[in-house]
């Protein structure tokens, strides 16, 4: 990714004073001249930062503005060890409700609208960086937080919300409760803006007949302000990343080197004006490339595509590698399969057994059709044959948050 002029240069800004203001950089820097970094290609020599090194500096560590400044902190879930604490200024704030502005105008999204915002409200940035963009746009907020479908259907009609905010599994679980109940027509939904997981486009496809909303895939992480850095447009081919606050690489995520626009590797994200916790060259672990060539939507703001994976969800079995968006592709390939597979994997004897369990609505040999012929797809693809087994429609589990669908018990 070409890094612009107006990058560079806020680059520079923000080095000249970084090691005084933060303590965290001064250390992961030391040795280094920051002034000497004037191209782009000085800037490609310096270290990454990593979530472990936030971790390190738990809890305040990372903080480069005297307390007074602080106005708030988020944190990113602790479900593995310590959580990360970012504080904000008030100015960061008010960037991450301009960002967020910007990306609902993006999807369409006007003062006019009523959103309504199911992601969580807390100590992570979900629910609450959807309110904040909600309320610096004029839209009317109606902050539900996830969970009690019941009421969030009421209100839904009551309210006549026209926007719907998820992640795509509760997004799912909202279209079948819907779906179900015949309530479709008696709602106002127009668009939806889903949190950017990896998801498939049969889910996708799904979600959005069923809601009859358009779809956009909103991008952000809680190290860097939260979601709201970046969404997709009317175009829906990629995610613009707001380039006026984030500079955006692609790097290979073993070698560390930086990768040619078009070829899939890992996000890395500098932020360019933040204050509170400026990061360096933060590795997201997503896996995406930037979409080469400008967007026929007219903005100028490069495009990342739709994430295939984590570089830490890549699993191993029988000798091949996969990541979790080849199995969606394969299940999207098969005639008969829904949008709701499982895999497992586990030891039996020694060897690695892996099983994909999908749901399809069809019994007996057309069932047994589905399931052989999903099975050759998936070698042909990926490289190694699993067991297939279809199962009724609804069986497997959904769930308010993201829906793990890998299970890997060998270890
Ligand atoms: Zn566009």
């Amino acid at each position: 990714m070409q890094m612009t002029d107006e990058q560079l240069s806020l680059i520079k800004q923000e080095f000249a004073t970084l090691k005084e203001r933060s303590p965290f950089y001064a250390r992961k820097f030391e040795g280094i001249d920051l002034a000497d970094i004037r191209t782009q290609a000085d800037f490609e020599k310096l270290p990454f930062s990593e979530k472990a090194d936030l971790r390190e500096a738990y809890p305040l560590g990372i903080q480069a503005v005297p307390d007074e400044e602080v106005v708030r902190i988020h944190s990113s879930s602790g479900t593995t060890g310590t959580p990360v604490i970012i504080p904000y200024t008030r100015q960061d704030v008010d960037d991450w409700a301009d960002m967020f502005a910007r990306c609902y105008e993006t999807a369409g999204i006007t003062a006019q609208d009523r959103i309504q915002i199911t992601p969580g409200y807390g100590l992570w940035t979900a629910g609450i960086g959807f309110q904040l963009g909600a309320e610096r746009l004029g839209a009317m907020a109606i902050p539900m937080g996830p969970g009690n479908t019941e009421k969030q259907l009421k209100m839904m009609q009551d309210l006549g919300s026209t926007v719907i905010t998820a992640t795509s599994s509760y997004a799912l679980l909202l279209a079948e409760e819907i779906d179900e109940r015949g309530l479709r027509d008696s709602l106002k939904l127009r668009k939806g803006v889903i949190g950017s997981e990896r998801w498939g486009d049969k889910m996708r496809a799904r979600i959005s007949d069923e809601l009859g909303v358009e779809i956009f895939d909103i991008y952000g992480l809680t190290e860097i302000y939260g979601p709201g850095i970046g969404i997709s447009c009317r175009e829906h081919h990629g995610m613009h990343i707001w380039s006026d606050y984030i500079y955006a690489e692609i790097v290979d995520p073993e070698t560390g080197e930086t990768l040619p626009d078009g070829e899939v590797g890992e996000l890395v994200l500098t932020t360019l004006r933040k204050q509170g916790a400026p990061l360096i060259r933060y590795r997201t672990h997503d896996l995406t490339r930037i979409v080469p060539g400008e967007c026929p939507c007219g903005l100028k703001h490069p495009r990342i595509d739709t994430l295939t994976g984590r570089t830490d969800d890549m699993v191993k079995v029988k000798g091949c590698n996969m990541f979790p968006a080849q199995i969606e592709e394969v299940i999207k390939f098969v005639d008969g399969t829904s949008s709701e597979y499982q895999v497992m994997i586990e030891a039996i004897n020694g060897r690695d057994v892996l099983t994909v369990l999908f749901e399809t609505p069809l019994e007996g040999d057309e069932k047994t059709r589905c399931e052989e012929q999903l099975a050759a797809i998936f070698k042909a693809k990926i490289g190694c044959t699993p067991e297939a087994k279809g199962v009724p429609m609804g069986e497997l589990p959904r769930s308010e948050k993201k829906t793990k669908r890998i299970f890997d018990s060998r270890y």
